[in-house]
């Protein structure tokens, strides 16, 4: 395989990148001259090499704890889980929360074969257990289908352990992503939030 086949292969492995995609962007990058194409290849080796799940949360960071979790204006009373990393900055961008998060590396998914042991849901359990000062757990899973079956699954999971567990508001469209939304939907999706129970 030629470098410039190679570089293609590896572009067209990226989400939605197809081959046609993957191509262009090659030889876009072709044409460019020397020091951009290394500067784009220096910031990726750099996130690579650098960038880490904090070790509390799971936000994606090149400290830890990350300065969400350093933070000490932060309410560490208040936990909002969500599913991937990304899904904090649309949140922050919300301005609406000022509390912690907890970062599930995904949702449960039987087709795609992951179930709760790929989330961190251990880790989740530990924050909140009795004696940590979490009092509330606000579930932000995406509201699709396998989001809308991941947040009930962790109010089973968080039953019992004397927190309040609630869930975002459905002001988002169904099926959208978190990640997505805007800052106003976000914040009516938070304030709006209802309690699924207390355990
Ligand atoms: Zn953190």
């Amino acid at each position: 395989m030629s470098v410039i086949e190679e570089l293609t292969a590896e572009l067209a492995r990226l989400p939605g990148i197809g081959r046609k995609t993957a191509t262009r962007l090659t030889y876009h990058l072709l044409k460019q001259p020397a020091a951009v194409v290394t500067r784009l290849a220096r910031a990726i080796e750099a996130v690579a090499e650098r960038v880490h799940p904090c070790a509390t949360c799971g936000n994606l960071s090149e400290i830890d704890p990350c300065a969400i979790c350093a933070d000490a204006r932060r309410d560490g009373s208040v936990i909002c889980v969500v599913e991937e990393a990304s899904d904090i900055g649309a949140i922050e961008r919300s301005g609406e929360f000022r509390g912690r998060y907890h970062v599930l590396g995904g949702r449960l998914s039987p087709l795609d074969g992951i179930g709760p042991e790929d989330l961190r849901i251990g880790e989740l359990r530990g924050r909140v257990a009795n004696g940590s000062g979490v009092r509330e757990v606000i579930l932000a899973t995406n509201p699709s289908m396998e989001g809308e079956v991941t947040a009930t699954y962790l109010r089973g999971v968080l039953e019992g352990e004397g927190v309040i567990v609630s869930r975002i508001a459905l002001g988002l469209p169904i099926g959208g992503e978190l990640e997505y939304a805007d800052g106003v939907t976000i914040a009516r999706a938070l304030t709006a939030r209802r309690a699924m129970g207390e355990g």
